[in-house]
C-alpha cells in the first residue's frame, strides 16, 4: 500500500477482505506495524466469539501477532476508544452486526483511520453480515485471494466441509458431533449442495 495511508489528512475507512487463508489478518497487522513505526496511536479490536474477554492475541496464519481487545458490539468499541488514538483496526469484522458500519463511519468523520479485515462471503458464497455496506462506504477496498485447494487457482471463496463432504446450504452453523473444516476454493470448485 502507498504511504498515503500513514499520514491521512482526514479520516477514512480501509477494508481488507477475502476468503479464509487469504492473508487478511497478516495484511491488517502489517499496516498496523507500519502505523506504529510512524508513531501513530493504534488500537486493535476483535469480536467476542467464545466468551473470552480481555486482551487476546490476534495472530495471522504466518505467525504475526499483536494484542487485541475483545469487544461485544459496536457500542462497546466506541466506549473503548482512547482520546489519543489515531488508527483503529478491527479483525473478523464480519461477525458484528450492521451497527459497526455507523461506528466506523463516525470514527472516520472524527479524523481517525479505520482499518477493518473480514470475510466478504460466508461458506454459502453469500455476502457476510456488514461487509457489503462497509465495502461500499470505504475509501479503499482490497480483496485478497488464497490458493484453491482443488485446482491451484486463485481462491475467492471459503469451502465448508462437514465430515469431509461439502456442507449443505441449509446446514446449521454449529453441527454437533461432526468434524468441520474449511478450505479455500475458487468460484468453479466451490460447492454448496442444495443452494437455491
Ligand atoms: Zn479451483
Amino acid at each position: 500500500m502507498p504511504d498515503r495511508h500513514l499520514r491521512p489528512s482526514s479520516g477514512w475507512i480501509e477494508v481488507i477482505c477475502g476468503s479464509m487463508f487469504s492473508g487478511k489478518t497478516e495484511e491488517l497487522l502489517r499496516r498496523l506495524r507500519r502505523a506504529i513505526i510512524a508513531r501513530q496511536k493504534v488500537q486493535l479490536f476483535k469480536p467476542l466469539v467464545d466468551n473470552r474477554y480481555g486482551l487476546r492475541t490476534v495472530a495471522s496464519h504466518n505467525g504475526m501477532k499483536m494484542e487485541g481487545q475483545v469487544i461485544q458490539n459496536a457500542q462497546d468499541l466506541l466506549q473503548n476508544i482512547r482520546a489519543d488514538t489515531t488508527v483503529v483496526a478491527i479483525d473478523e469484522v464480519q461477525f458484528f452486526d450492521t451497527d459497526i458500519v455507523q461506528v466506523c463511519s463516525d470514527l472516520a468523520h472524527r479524523g481517525l483511520r479505520v482499518i477493518v479485515a473480514g470475510l466478504d462471503l460466508d461458506f454459502r458464497g453469500e455476502p457476510f453480515g456488514p461487509m457489503p455496506i462497509l465495502m461500499a462506504q470505504a475509501e479503499s477496498v482490497d480483496k485478497l485471494h488464497a490458493i484453491c485447494m482443488k485446482c491451484g487457482g486463485e481462491a475467492s471463496r471459503t469451502q465448508r466441509l462437514i465430515d469431509n463432504r461439502p456442507a449443505f446450504y441449509e446446514d446449521p452453523v454449529v453441527m454437533i458431533g461432526a468434524s468441520e473444516t474449511y478450505e479455500a476454493r475458487c468460484r468453479a470448485c466451490h460447492e454448496v449442495p442444495h443452494k437455491p
